[in-house]
């Protein structure tokens, strides 16, 4: 019992600090605004790209610029740690999730690209399926051209998350040469809130109501049938960041690969 009570007052304070560190960071990291270059977000799992870059998306597409997401993912192992619903039909819904959340974010049916990766098992750096995930990025990227890819922060710290980061690093390193990485934050202020040192904020009000349409497909929906939402029982903290109508960025130090 003592350890139940434990685990509940550590959340209670992770989601604190969580919190607390997300609104020094709106207020002290230089606004900016979205360029007018065209983009490709990769998102894990469906709702990564709304929650963590929503507003971006927004603002990028009223101002008439290409957007593209990537999705990795079915995002089927959402319901994991609370039922046996049927992985098919998790996919299946999450999908038409995130269909219809692209809507409000002006985004066409043709702006979406699916992968097929496992949920919970995007191939890590130095695991086998890795040089295959590159290439089907490599492929993507020299299909369409995009000037900026936005992928999870490294901070993020969830699994699926870092090793799209890497796959994405490494498909850029091998396919274009100059083109911008940024990173967006979904988990970070909540896995690893002194991780978020520097960066850039968005502020993204003039759009906030299409992307508060976006969340509500997500999180607003039908439940699952055991009553949590179809991407999983989330933490507060983490909802309060995707809710927030400023988002989080930082770009990855520009290098050989990575000019502006
Ligand atoms: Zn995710
Ligand atoms: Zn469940």
């Amino acid at each position: 019992m003592q350890s139940r009570y434990l685990k509940i007052f550590k959340g209670m304070a992770k989601s604190a600090r969580s919190a607390l560190r997300r609104s020094w960071l709106e207020r002290r990291l230089p606004v900016r605004e979205i360029s007018g270059r065209s983009a490709l977000i990769v998102a894990p799992h469906p709702d990564d790209e709304t929650f963590g870059a929503g507003g971006l998306i927004a603002l990028k597409r009223t101002a008439g610029v290409s957007v593209r997401v990537l999705f990795l993912t079915g995002g089927e192992a959402s319901h994991t740690a609370c039922c046996n619903t049927d992985r098919e039909l998790i996919r299946s819904v999450r999908r038409q999730q995130a269909s219809a959340a692209s809507v409000p974010l002006g985004l066409s049916p043709d702006d979406l690209i699916w992968s097929d990766f496992q949920d919970g098992n995007i191939p890590h750096e130095g695991s086998a399926g890795f040089e295959h995930a590159v290439a089907g990025m490599s492929e993507v990227i020299l299909r369409f051209q995009p000037d900026e890819i936005y992928c999870p922060h490294p901070a993020d710290g969830h699994p699926d998350h870092r090793a799209a980061t890497r796959i994405t690093e490494t498909a850029v390193k091998h396919s274009v040469p100059y083109i911008r990485i940024v990173y967006y934050t979904v988990w970070a202020c909540y896995n690893a809130p002194h991780l978020i040192s520097g960066g850039w904020r968005l502020d993204a009000r003039p759009v906030y109501e299409k992307k508060a349409a976006a969340i509500r497909e997500y999180l607003d929906q039908k439940p699952a049938p055991c009553g949590i939402p179809w991407c999983g029982r989330l933490p507060e903290a983490v909802i309060r960041s995707a809710r927030s109508a400023v988002e989080l960025y930082r770009d990855k130090a520009l290098s050989r690969n990575n000019f502006p």
